[in-house]
């Protein structure tokens, strides 16, 4: 990374000097003046409107780095010298991204002191484009997030497309740190308090039209016009631009008493939502209310100290880190070179089995523009399958993910059937059926007669085993594990298991149709329960294990939710079913049976039908919008051994057992590496991310003291909590899971 401060009046000359090139691009008039450093493109035309386009070379997305940075100061200088100018427009070349803010690998790998100087530099240029004579206009089209929406903040008025690719936000705070490049201070100024921590708090992003609502954007143009809109806009207001009068809302909402109110209620809202992790939302509140009332100096910074901070706890490297690994799913292939490039989209595919997944599936798919046989043997299963991909819509449409006409459109990409149907469409076959081995096995059977032989067969088996399902059909190899998570269009993670017999070709295939429909791939070996649910289940039946020992619900869930994890693992076994769950501990009991043994709780309650959410009972009941423990339960507890027992002990009991096995899926080499373990579980299991999952936590506590725990409490409670010998040959060696800078970038 380049060092240095701000740009210096000599840069500025040199820089001037060298950015005069010949015309490249077509100018609007041919009097323009254009030239051209290696990002920004800056064309001058009789107008005297300067127009600043930003195209990375070698790139399809804007980002700013240092360099990035000292060209538009360059740029800036040249403007700011320049008396005859009359308004400046930034915008992008590319096709669907304006700036996608700060780059993050700079970022990441930045020592405090260079973090400082990138921080420093960003808000003396966007401070110098603010301070322009000449008005400022920002013409967005698509992304304008992070770095590139504090750039549009500084500039005196924005217009954006309507496009879907245009969304404007300030995700900072889900990387955990704060936006420092004046986004904290101008975001507040402009559209008042409540709706900038709404936007920063929140890490949003929001769409073009929601961005207009909320005051980031001044107008919605057309694509075609939105350069001759932003200039028709300097040319007839001019400065005027600048002088628009604040609102009366903003003025009452930004006053400091005011604000300091309004920062007392939102911190005891975020203090219940996050149990206190996540520093970076606390900070951002601390900021933005302060910087308010405060000189646009002081409040920058105060956004310099808290990004400082911030950056280097551990909790934004861990965010950091999970930003890259879906980053490397996104490219993930299975094979390299021109061999993974060859791989075709799937335009067809078929799902068998319309029950809870499969329907997700086929809506998923359709809403991705795949058209989609939805094959079921029941006709009443069809329909529910049916109008369950009709409610998905119908709450897109509300959410405003879908218009109604490609809701209407998504849904006639879906064809219903009840009985076979030829399959020749189909680039893919997911079965989804009952999980049932003789039932699959039949399907599959059956399959190899009615796809082409050169269509993918997967299944979304949860735990049976891929190879012995291949097995039935005559070209095995093009059989594969796709294992969507449950519900399909919240869960962006899907495991692609890989059988014995499973080609290379029909592997790589299976990865690119998962990127292609927007989920995010993990490579695993066929192995009982694959990667996601065999590390979690071990911790859900010590939480019914614990149950039974007298621990109450509330105990268990509030222990876990203080660690950090979404649901606590009661409440997660209501919401997969308790049946469904038991059945799947049952199975892994089978091929484990040293270390998974079920809790009698889960059958119990199958037998009393209380399944979990599904059936309004399991260990909440579910009659009233807040779900209340239920008490009734006490039934099946047997005694009050661990009644008493500390939040921390609970805690280290779940934890530890999910860190075991995470240790002996990586011994087994289920995945490549701790990364994807981490990745996996932090995205299929909502393991909590600012801990960077669960092997990155045992590095952290230390794979040490991990061992002594769990020795203690194998002594303690069972043998399940035995340390796996991976974990003990890395004490032996000093070894951890993770070193220095891996995983980073
Ligand atoms: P489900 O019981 O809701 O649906 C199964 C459907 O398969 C039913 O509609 C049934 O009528 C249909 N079916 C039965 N025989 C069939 C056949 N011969 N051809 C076509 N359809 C047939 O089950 P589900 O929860 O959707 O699970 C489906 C698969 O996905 C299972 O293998 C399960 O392990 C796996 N899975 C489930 C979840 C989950 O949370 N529910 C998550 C991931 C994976």
């Amino acid at each position: 990374m380049k060092t240095g401060t701000a740009i210096s009046a000599s840069d500025e000359a040199r820089s001037e000097h060298e950015l005069t090139f010949p015309a490249r691009a077509t100018p609007p008039s041919s009097a323009a003046q254009v030239s051209r450093a290696s990002g920004i493109r800056r064309e001058v035309p009789e107008d005297q409107i300067c127009v600043l386009t930003f195209d990375r070379p070698d790139s399809s997305a804007n980002v700013f780095d240092y360099a990035a940075l000292a060209e538009l100061d360059s740029q800036l200088a040249f403007i700011a010298g320049n008396a005859q100018l009359k308004g400046v427009i930034v915008a992008s070349a590319k096709p669907s991204i304006f700036i996608a803010g700060a780059d993050l690998h700079a970022l990441a790998n930045a020592s405090s002191d260079e973090l400082l100087r990138l921080v420093e530099l960003g808000q003396a240029v966007f401070n110098r484009l603010a301070s322009l004579s000449v008005p400022t206009v920002a013409a967005i089209h698509g992304a304008c997030v992070g770095g590139g929406c504090e750039l549009a903040l500084a500039c005196d008025y924005r217009v954006a497309t309507p496009d879907r690719a245009t969304k404007m936000g300030l995700p900072e705070t889900q990387l955990g740190i704060v936006p420092a490049w004046g986004g904290s201070t101008r975001l507040p100024r402009l559209i008042g308090l409540p709706k900038a921590l709404d936007v920063i708090l929140g890490g949003k992003t929001l769409a073009a039209k929601q961005a207009l609502r909320y005051g980031m954007v001044d107008d919605l143009v057309p694509r075609e016009r939105l350069i001759d809109y932003a200039r028709n806009k300097i040319l007839t207001d001019g400065i005027g631009l600048r002088k628009r009068p604040g609102g009366l809302r903003r003025r009452v909402t930004n006053n400091a008493l005011v604000a300091n109110l309004i920062s007392l209620r939102v911190e005891s809202q975020l203090l219940k939502k996050t149990r206190g992790h996540y520093p970076a939302l606390f900070k951002a509140l601390e900021i933005v209310t302060k910087g308010v009332s405060r000189s646009r100096e002081e409040a920058l910074r105060l956004e310099r100290e808290a990004i400082l901070e911030l950056a280097q706890t551990e909790e934004s490297r861990n965010l950091v880190r999970v930003f890259f690994m879906q980053e490397r799913a996104k490219k993930l292939n299975y094979l390299v070179g021109d061999a993974a490039e060859r791989v075709k989209p799937v335009r067809g595919a078929a799902v068998m089995g319309a029950g809870i997944m499969g329907a997700g599936i086929a809506q998923w798919l359709s809403a991705r523009g795949v058209p989609v046989i939805l094959r079921d043997v029941h006709v009443e299963q069809l329909a529910k399958g049916m109008a369950s991909v009709a409610r998905l819509y119908e709450e897109g449409v509300k959410r405003r993910a879908f218009t109604r006409v490609a809701a209407r459109a998504g849904m006639d990409r879906i064809f219903p059937s009840a009985t076979d149907v030829p399959l020749s469409t189909a680039d893919i076959v997911i079965e989804a059926a009952v999980e049932k081995m003789p039932l699959k096995k039949a399907i599959f059977a059956r399959l190899s007669q009615l796809a082409r032989p050169d269509t993918i067969l997967a299944t979304n088996t949860s735990a049976l085993s891929v190879s012995e399902l291949a097995a039935t059909v005559k070209s095995p190899e093009r059989v594969v594990g796709i294992h969507f998570f449950n519900p399909v269009h919240r869960m962006q993670l899907v495991e692609v298991v890989i059988g014995r017999e499973t080609s290379p070709d029909v592997a790589q295939r299976a990865v690119r149709f998962v990127q292609q429909i927007g989920k995010l791939p993990v490579l695993v070996k066929d192995s009982p329960g694959f990667l996601v649910n065999r590390i979690l289940m071990p911790y859900l039946i010590e939480a019914g294990h614990l149950f039974e020992a007298g621990a109450s619900v509330e105990d268990i869930d509030g222990a876990m939710l203080d660690f950090g994890m979404p649901m606590g693992p009661l409440r997660l076994l209501d919401e997969v079913g308790v049946d469904v769950a038991d059945h799947v501990a049952e199975t892994l009991a089978g091929s484990f049976k040293d270390r998974f043994e079920t809790p009698r709780v889960l059958s119990q309650m199958g037998k009393a039908g209380l399944f979990g959410r599904k059936s309004e009972r399991g260990f909440y009941l579910y009659a009233s919008k807040d779900p209340e423990p239920n008490a009734g339960l006490s039934l099946f507890q047997k005694g009050d051994a661990v009644r008493d027992l500390a939040a921390e002990e609970l805690q280290k009991r779940m934890t530890l057992l999910m860190v075991n096995e995470a240790a002996r899926c990586l011994e087994e080499e289920i995945v490549v590496g701790p990364a994807d373990v981490d990745f996996a579980m932090i995205m299929g299991a909502g393991f909590a991310p600012f801990r960077g999952g669960p092997l990155r936590y045992a590095d952290s506590r230390g794979v040490e003291n991990v061992v002594s725990e769990m020795n203690r409490l194998a002594e303690g409670c069972g043998s399940r909590f035995q340390p796996c010998p991976l974990l003990q040959r890395m004490v032996a060696d000093r070894k951890r899971f993770y070193y220095e800078g891996e995983g980073r970038s």
